[in-house]
């Protein structure tokens, strides 16, 4: 079929990156990842998870791999039981690792506390002990809306320990968004703190979740533990953490449960609209979590030390933080703070202060520490780094280059990683040590994970062609459904190919040359300029390859002549100087564009902003952008980060006109 613009194919291809950087041999000879791999899960798909399976403890084994008979709808490791908190905790101490430090946690104000396996089974233990005291069991929803405190883990282990559900909200949220999602899943237990440190200061917490759970009938008790030492009201459905749970007694002894009982809801983090509480289940689920985490990040459990600076909020942290490192040993920093707190060299000192050996981070955090310039990480020991990862967006390759020459020393592979809440568990990346890594590009499917590029029509488009990401055979940590909803999950995923039985995850993709994914933002994103389909990701991508510019989010905004015209709004590098943001620097970023990628692509405006809007987890709401763009009252902005970032970009907007 020919391409004529805007037909058949989803994107036009303009962005070309060729740079590749192949893995040491050094890294090659020990890395837990080597080539057979790929080769193993394409000749038997399902024998290749039933030998991952086999790295947890089941109490029963399963008697089948996967039954897909009630496709959409999938069962992995079916008959089989296993408690997935035992998974993660007390299989270490028996295993004569109970002295091992499982986490190093790091509260904002400079606290800290080391957590050993054997204290963490302590502590789960307590808390499973206390829910149980409460009447909380098997299939109960348990609504955890706190900071990153050791307490979060605890809940959440304790929750998986009994077999209730766990629904994680971002404590940045606010009591209407924890609301919905409490009474969306009816939680009977909700746990919380007092207060929690935002940028350097104690700030209520407790007082969302009464607002919330006056209007949350299905809410029986809330649990509360003391971080701030901030005075707060008091209900009768109120408990101190600290006296419920530390008086229980810290044995316990975990039930095994169903492959696919449920393990958590998540809500997932609402870039496009209203959220879905995302079910996932466990067997599969932690299958899943595990070999991912052990073969992507490379993870030494004896040796390294790993951190991911995602929030619980987030599946990154359920998958990344608690789940898959715990379940492989892990020893792990967590902290509670934000990365500029008390100084913008916050997360360096902590790499040097622990020897972080494996950082995991977001685009947008890379992009905030480009904007803050390359003096500060400069200032710290990173030799300890050995594995960078990137997750939640499109990692721009400009973004990826500045990573690795400056956190990475020149030397580190980087993995970026493509997932989402639905997927449970990374699904595209490159195995460091295996795979020559590319800067932009999330590369190409993990052993065992089918994924593919295709067409309108479903058809997998040739190299070099763009068009949907789809997930073409069901995997160990899909997602079992959306809470309550079976219809909006058919369609959500199912309906767009449905004859093939393709999963659709929403995203746009690419392959270059040598076959290599390259996501390229939201298939609602895309931008359509005289019949050109063009990715919000690679206009994008080409102003932040400008030397002056550090982040950038692209929307198309309806224009008379065109259909849409490009609108990019712009934040400038530290050290970019004063004249970055004139007339003159304007037209060059202008021609900058049209020069990486060609004309078309030529923003019609570019505004200069302090800030972007951002969900909690630091993605770009472009449809936000869109709103301003077409001088639109600005839609929905409860799940943004921080809500006065619009009156910011509206106001800065209208003095520079
Ligand atoms: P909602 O579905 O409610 O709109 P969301 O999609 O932002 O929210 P998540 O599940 O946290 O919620 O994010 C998954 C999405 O993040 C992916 O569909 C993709 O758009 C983006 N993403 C994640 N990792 C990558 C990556 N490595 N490269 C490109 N995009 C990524
Ligand atoms: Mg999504």
């Amino acid at each position: 079929m020919t391409q004529s613009p805007g037909q058949g194919n989803a994107l036009d291809n303009l962005l070309t990156e060729s740079r590749t950087f192949p893995p040491s041999d050094e890294f090659a000879a020990q890395a837990n990842a080597q080539p057979a791999l790929y080769e193993e899960a394409k000749a038997d798909r399902e024998a290749f998870w039933a030998k991952q399976a086999e790295r947890l403890h089941w109490e029963t084994k399963w008697d089948q791999v996967l039954d897909w008979s009630g496709a959409p709808f999938a069962k992995w490791f079916v008959g089989g039981k296993l408690n997935v908190a035992y998974n993660c905790v007390d299989r270490h101490v028996e295993s004569g690792h109970g002295d091992q430090v499982a986490i190093h946690w790091e509260g904002e104000p400079g606290d800290s506390r080391a957590i050993t396996y054997a204290e963490l089974q302590r502590e789960v233990s307590k808390a499973a002990n206390a829910l149980t005291s409460l009447g909380i069991g098997a299939e109960d929803r348990v609504a955890i809306y706190m900071p990153m405190v050791p307490e979060a883990i605890f809940a959440m282990l304790a929750c998986a320990r009994v077999g209730a559900l766990h629904n994680v909200v971002f404590g940045g949220f606010s009591a209407e968004a924890l609301r919905t999602r409490i009474q969306d899943s009816a939680c009977r237990l909700v746990i919380t703190t007092d207060g929690q440190y935002r940028r350097g200061t104690p700030a209520p917490l407790k007082p969302a979740v009464d607002e919330a759970v006056a209007d949350a009938p299905s809410v029986e008790k809330v649990i509360v533990v003391k971080r701030t030492d901030t005075e707060v009201a008091w209900t009768d459905k109120d408990v101190w953490w600290h006296e419920l749970v530390d008086s229980q007694s810290d044995q316990h002894t975990p039930e095994a449960f169903d492959s696919e009982h449920p393990l958590f809801i998540l809500y997932t983090s609402g870039t496009t609209g209203k959220p879905k509480g995302i079910l996932h289940t466990s067997g599969g689920y932690l299958t899943q979590a595990s070999y991912t985490h052990q073969n992507v990040f490379d993870l030494k459990p004896d040796t390294d030390v790993y951190w991911c600076t995602a929030d619980i909020g987030w599946v990154t942290g359920h998958s990344y933080i608690v789940y898959g490192p715990l379940s492989n040993r892990v020893t792990q920093v967590v902290y509670e703070g934000t990365p500029n707190t008390p100084h913008e060299g916050r997360h360096w000192e902590i790499v040097q202060k622990y020897g972080v050996s494996i950082y995991y981070t977001a685009p947008t955090l890379i992009r905030t520490f480009m904007k803050w310039g390359a003096d500060i990480p400069a200032k710290y020991d990173l030799s300890s780094l050995r594995v960078l990862g990137s997750v939640g967006e499109p990692i721009n390759p400009e973004a990826w280059i500045w990573y690795r020459e400056n956190v990475g020393g020149g030397k580190t592979p980087i993995v970026d990683t493509w997932w989402q809440t639905e997927t449970g568990a990374i699904m595209i990346s490159p195995l460091p040590g295996v795979i020559s890594t590319k800067p932009g590009s999330a590369q190409r499917p993990l052993p065992g994970i089918g994924a593919k590029v295709v067409n309108d029509e479903g058809v997998e488009v040739p190299a070099g062609g763009g068009g949907y990401l789809v997930l073409d055979e069901p995997w160990p940590s899909m997602l079992r459904g959306i809470w309550g909803d079976e219809e909006r999950y058919r369609d959500t995923y199912w309906s767009r190919f449905k004859d093939q039985g393709f999963y659709f995850a929403g995203d746009g993709a690419k392959y270059d040359a040598d076959g290599d994914i390259w996501l390229l933002g939201r298939v609602d994103d895309v931008m359509n300029v005289s019949g050109h389909r063009i990715s919000t990701t690679e206009v994008e991508s080409a102003l932040v390859s400008h030397p002056t510019v550090a982040e950038a989010a692209v929307v198309g905004a309806s224009d008379d002549t065109t259909g849409q015209g490009i609108v990019a709004f712009v934040i400038l590098r530290g050290g970019a100087g004063a004249d970055a943001g004139g007339a003159d620097a304007i037209k060059a970023l202008r021609d900058h564009v049209a020069k990486e990628i060609g004309p078309i692509a030529k923003p019609r405006q570019i505004m200069v902003v302090p800030e972007l809007p951002k969900t909690r987890s630091g993605k770009i709401m472009r449809r936000l952008l869109r709103d301003v763009a077409e001088n639109r009252a600005v839609g929905d902005v409860t799940t943004l980060a921080d809500s006065s970032v619009m009156d910011l970009i509206s106001a800065g907007l209208q003095s520079g006109k």
